[in-house]
């Protein structure tokens, strides 16, 4: 089964955002990690914590650090049992969550976790109730300067018509 998976590189570590159902897909998703890291250090991202894009994180490596939200921690407590249920939907879903848990946290964080993947900063963002009660989403630093930069040339073009239409 194919996720979504969204992969950050830097010149010294990778994040990945979002881990495949069970740890078979976690493995494919980290082959596919592997073959575009630059770098030895790994962080991996759950966007929520439904089983399909969580409950893979055991097929990463231990070395891999993961990031949660304290707000997703407190959901998977809260229900991540039940959303495990999941296993019950079909056999071959079940083969797939086979002994799969929800990965510990190695950074935990209350908002915001900025991530320094070298040369490429990675912020990591709770965004509390959305498609779960604990969605987290990740922008690069990059992505928010290209939006100023957009933002200022948009007002720089505003100024320039204004000053035109004087
Ligand atoms: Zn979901």
């Amino acid at each position: 089964m194919l996720v979504p998976n969204v992969t950050i590189v830097g010149s010294r570590g990778t994040l990945a955002v979002d881990t495949g159902m069970g740890a078979k897909n976690g493995q494919a998703v980290m082959r596919e990690v592997e073959k575009v890291s630059k770098g030895p250090e790994l962080y991996l991202v759950a966007p929520h914590v439904h089983p399909e894009h969580d409950l893979g994180a055991g097929g990463f490596p231990a070395r891999t650090k993961m990031l949660r939200s304290k707000e997703q921690e407190a959901d998977i407590q809260e229900t991540g049992l039940s959303t495990a249920k999941v296993a019950n939907f079909s056999p071959a879903i079940g083969d797939l969550l086979q002994g799969a848990e929800f990965r510990k946290a190695d950074i935990s964080f209350e908002r915001e976790q900025v991530v320094d993947l070298g040369g490429v900063r990675a912020r990591v963002m709770a965004m509390g109730a959305n498609h779960t009660k604990s969605d987290i989403a990740v922008r690069t630093l990059q992505d928010e300067l290209q939006a100023r930069y957009n933002r200022a040339q948009m007002a720089s073009a505003v100024r320039a018509a204004y000053n035109e239409a004087q």
